[in-house]
């Protein structure tokens, strides 16, 4: 019989990665861990659903990192098509649904991780539930997904949403030969930019056939007399579709978390300190989708949905959880996408951001390639910086381009992290050769002019 009891709560990226590191901290004799997924799949990577749609990837098996059967061969007892539904923070214990059997019992509990990740949105719309209407938030709505391509009675499909994941699915659409329109409410596809940079993302998925409808707000699904979807209808005309993908966002998931009173901040997610721990709650630890994290460029908490977050938060968990110490500082909200060959990243505080946090702020928006100009291949890219007025700190950096765009953004990331001006950036010791980049890094060509523009904006 173990010293002390973990449950855990979601099978994913969080919860198992803090299952697993808890498990190498202490043994079975010590810390008996009971984890609750309520689908079939545990540690699956959700983020390779747009590949596997393409056909890049794939899919599920070479999707999932680890087995539930790998899991229970670390003793963690693990309960795949098991909810729960009910957590007693005074009882320290939850009550779990075997979907199954639909037999409900309680599991007490020393430590108790909260990893149930997020839910996508899913507008109460007239047919949103009819056939050919998908979600691509599991590796089971992958798979129904393409046993709906295979259904489709034509091959026009309609993706609503244009953040990261609508334009990934944009592309597997176009991939899997789909004729494809993407329905955005917004301004431009990809909020996430400022709309001067999501427009060069728009004007590229313009040039890979791609039809963007920006300002679309979507009223209905129709359907046809077997009930499959036929189109969706905006409130500026009806678009023809023998599919749709959903990819309108996602919320946390805390409908637990919150029945049981544990505190939620302005996002809806759970709240914790740096070590993952639930705010006011020594035996509670949550991470990944359903938590709020520390913008540390902004200084408030937001809502990120990343795997490369949930992870983090996991080994931070295990490790507290099992003895040891770990924290999670924050976030500088970097992510990275693609749509075809177009690459597309951001760091840091777009100027709205910067804006709503009361941060006076300059722009410098540069043209670059991602090699040296006479290089084969060099293909052009747009680097956007945001420094702030008076100090030149950097305050966030969006690229769009080809060919080695994205991944710039990292050499940000850790500017960002480490408080630099853009000034201090010029001077930044990167690599260079020609197949790699011009002999001035877009991001040093960005930093420069931002330099420049800092000073032009003087110091009244
Ligand atoms: C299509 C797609 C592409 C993505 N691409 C990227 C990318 O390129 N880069 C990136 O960083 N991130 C990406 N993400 C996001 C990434 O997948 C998530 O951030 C990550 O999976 C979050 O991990 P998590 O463990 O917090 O939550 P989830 O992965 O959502 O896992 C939570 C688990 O908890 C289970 N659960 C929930 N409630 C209960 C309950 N009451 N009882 C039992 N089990 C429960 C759920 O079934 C789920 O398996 C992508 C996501 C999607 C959908």
């Amino acid at each position: 019989m173990a010293a002390e009891r973990l449950v855990v709560v979601g099978g994913d990226a969080a919860g198992m990665s803090a299952a697993s590191q808890a498990r190498r901290l202490k043994g079975p004799e010590e810390l008996s861990i009971v984890a609750f997924e309520r689908g079939d799949f545990t540690s699956y990577s959700a983020c390779g659903i747009p590949y596997w749609v393409s056909g890049d990837v794939e899919g599920p098996d070479a999707l999932v990192a680890r087995t539930p059967e790998e899991h229970r061969s670390r003793s963690i007892e693990l309960h795949t098509r098991t909810e729960v539904t009910e957590i007693d923070v005074a009882g320290h214990r939850v009550r779990a649904l075997d979907r199954d059997s639909g037999e409900s019992r309680w599991t007490g509990y020393d430590k108790l991780v909260i990893a149930t990740g997020a839910r996508p949105v899913r507008p109460d719309l007239p047919g949103i539930d009819a056939p050919g209407v998908h979600g691509v938030q599991t590796l089971d709505d992958g798979r129904a997904l393409l046993d709906s391509l295979d259904r489709a009675p034509g091959r026009r499909a309609v993706v609503v949403g244009a953040g990261y994941i609508g334009v990934e699915m944009a592309e597997a659409m176009l991939r899997r030969g789909f004729e494809v329109t993407v329905l955005n409410r917004g301004a431009q596809p990809m909020a996430t930019l400022d709309p001067d940079m999501g427009r060069l993302v728009h004007e590229a998925m313009d040039g890979l056939g791609i039809t963007t409808v920006n300002g679309a707000a979507v009223t209905r699904i129709d359907t046809g007399p077997d009930g499959r979807v036929t189109a969706v209808a905006t409130d500026g005309g009806a678009y023809p579709a023998d599919v749709v993908v959903l990819g309108i966002g996602v919320e946390p998931e805390t409908a637990l978390a919150r029945e049981a009173g544990l505190p939620l901040g302005p996002h809806g997610g759970l709240l914790t300190d740096l070590s993952m721990r639930v705010t006011g709650h020594d035996d509670i630890w949550a991470g990944g989708d359903c938590v709020e994290v520390l913008d540390l460029v902004a200084g408030r908490t937001r809502h990120i949905a990343l795997g490369t977050h949930a992870n983090k938060h996991g080994q931070v968990i295990g490790a507290n959880v099992g003895g040891g110490y770990g924290t999670f500082p924050g976030v500088v909200g970097t992510a990275v996408s693609k749509v075809c060959d177009l690459e597309i990243a951001r760091t840091g505080l777009r100027e709205k951001d910067a804006k709503a946090v009361g941060l006076r702020y300059v722009t410098a928006t540069i043209e670059s390639t991602g090699r040296a100009g006479y290089y084969p291949g060099a293909k052009p890219m747009t680097v956007k910086m945001l420094a702030e007025y008076r100090t030149g700190r950097l305050l966030g950096v969006q690229i769009v381009g080809r060919d080695g765009a994205a991944k710039r953004v990292d050499v940000a990331a850790v500017a960002l992290t480490a408080g630099m001006t853009v000034e201090a950036m010029t001077a930044l010791d990167l690599g260079y050769a020609p197949p790699f980049s011009p002999v001035w890094d877009p991001v040093l060509v960005a930093a420069r002019k931002a330099v420049s523009a800092v000073r032009a904006a003087g110091t009244d």
